[in-house]
């Protein structure tokens, strides 16, 4: 690994400001109100008005906060849920940072890297499911290299069984330097994920204790930056919420949205903000806890601040959370998830903690939770287009530019919707989902529009052929 840090490296995260900007920012009804005005024009927000947002903790001040984050899933990102699944590749791991069940020094832990046969097996079993989009997650080690992990993602594309195939590969795993995000980006990845964890400097020193390769808060912080500048234009942060004060974090991750966009010209894809979950052998202070109201109001604020970015809500959450915080503007959920090292073989859905990374909250299985999705007024996407389209880095495109949505994004769910009905639906879900896309269908005003994706419906239902988009 050459330690070579980006040409734009600069440690952008002021602790002592952000903590100021959280201390001395009053609850203000008025400039919360225009703050949200100018959320609902899509305008980014910049850091103090994010703090402002924050600073509200009377109920209707919150609530109204809530439903300007509703109102703005409404408005900009239409009904459509992006479903995906993370496969773990790898468990091996050099590092110990204190909340993961996989780190070094606890030797409980069963530990695994799936073999090529094995990678063969979960990628079937996840395609017999009906998953398209993969996020590929690895510990860091040697055995984890570059080379290895582009290996993974191209045997992963080459996998097919029956109608199914994986579309898109993302990955999540450990800073590289500029050769080793070169040489991932060569095996067609999508988005490459990078969690700062936290963004508190000395809390980061705590939970990764030193003479670990993570220990280096830099080097992490840097990371996507060097992925954009060995060609990778499509990157996801995150935080894990928990390890210090919440309203902390979420200025962390504007800080480093903000960075990105002013340094690179594109913001990140993703913003993920896993919140911490038990796991075995994980024992430490709670004193940062997010209960569910403050991490309903994060999400909520976290939509308006940054309007253009995608935001992920996962597994590690119950369904009833999800049910509830999806309605602020998530754009992305897994389903069927497995965290278990070949879990999606399994024939049970029981989670064994010494050899999973931490406790998953919504176990359902994915027509379950594909079919709640669809009677509760979403339309479950799989779609890969853009990606494939070479539409990627300009993000925003999708929400920005008039008429996106109806002519690619409400086309490309309803048929990859459609494929996922008629290949891998129980016959409850088909039934609901084909209801499902005729009253979508009935909504798309464009006729030439409508009539195409009538056409490629039929010849879905009608031939074998598949993977049509827009
Ligand atoms: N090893 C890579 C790294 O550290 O960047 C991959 C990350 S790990 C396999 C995926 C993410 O899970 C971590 O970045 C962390 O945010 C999250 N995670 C770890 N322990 C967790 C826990 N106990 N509860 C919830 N999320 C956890
Ligand atoms: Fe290893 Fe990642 Fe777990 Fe840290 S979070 S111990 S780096 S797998």
């Amino acid at each position: 690994m050459n330690k070579k840090l980006s040409s734009k490296c600069e440690d952008f995260i002021n602790d002592e400001k952000i903590n100021d900007i959280i201390k001395n920012t009053p609850e203000d009804k008025v400039k919360v109100r225009e703050i949200i005005a100018k959320s609902m024009e899509k305008k980014p927000l910049e850091v103090a008005e994010t703090a402002t947002l924050l600073a509200a903790e009377s109920p209707e001040l919150v609530e109204e906060i809530f439903s300007a984050a509703r109102q703005l899933k409404k408005d900009v990102y239409g009904n459509r849920i992006v479903i995906f699944a993370p496969l773990y590749i790898g468990n091996y791991c050099v590092n110990d940072c204190k909340y993961c069940a996989f780190r070094r020094s606890l030797r409980t832990t069963v530990r695994k890297t799936l073999s090529p046969e094995e990678l063969t097996q979960q990628i079937e079993a996840l395609e017999d499911a009906g998953h398209k989009r993969l996020i590929l997650v690895f510990g860091e080690h040697p055995n984890y290299t570059p080379e290895f992990i582009a290996d993974t993602v191209r045997q992963t594309y080459s996998i097919k069984k029956g109608h199914g195939e994986i579309r898109r590969v993302n990955i999540n795993a450990a800073p590289l330097d500029h050769e080793g995000f070169k040489t991932v980006k060569a095996s067609g990845i999508g988005t490459y994920q990078i969690f700062q964890e936290t963004y508190h400097h000395d809390t980061y020193k705590s939970m990764h204790p030193s003479q670990t390769h993570k220990s280096d808060f830099l080097w992490r912080l840097d990371g996507l930056s060097r992925a954009f500048e060995s060609g990778i234009d499509d990157v996801g942060i995150g935080a894990l919420f928990g390890l210090y004060d919440w309203r902390f974090e979420v200025l962390g991750l504007v800080t480093h949205s903000i960075f990105l966009k002013e340094r690179y010209g594109v913001g990140p894809h993703t913003i993920s903000f896993p919140r911490l979950r038990p796991a075995h052998g994980i024992d430490f202070d709670k004193k940062y806890f997010v209960s569910d109201y403050d991490f309903k109001r994060l999400v909520a604020i976290l939509r308006l601040s940054v309007p253009y970015t995608g935001m992920i809500l996962t597994a590690r959450e119950t369904p009833e959370i999800r049910r509830e915080v999806m309605a602020f503007g998530v754009s992305q959920i897994d389903a069927g998830t497995r965290v278990e090292l070949a879990g999606y073989t399994k024939k049970d859905s029981s989670q064994e903690m010494k050899r999973e990374q931490f406790q998953i909250g919504d176990i359902r299985p994915m027509d379950e939770i594909l079919r709640e999705l669809i009677n509760s007024g979403y339309t479950p996407s799989f779609c890969t287009s853009c990606y494939r389209k070479g539409r990627t880095g300009e993000h925003f495109m999708e929400y920005a530019i008039p008429g996106f949505i109806e002519r690619l994004c409400t086309p490309n769910a309803l048929l990859t919707l459609e494929e996922y009905l008629l290949d891998y639906a129980s016959p409850e879900t088909r039934e609901a989902g084909e209801k499902m896309i005729a009253s979508e269908l009935a909504k798309v005003k464009d006729e030439k529009v409508r009539k195409e994706i009538m056409e490629r419906l039929d010849k879905i239902r009608n031939t074998e052929q598949r993977d049509f988009y827009f």
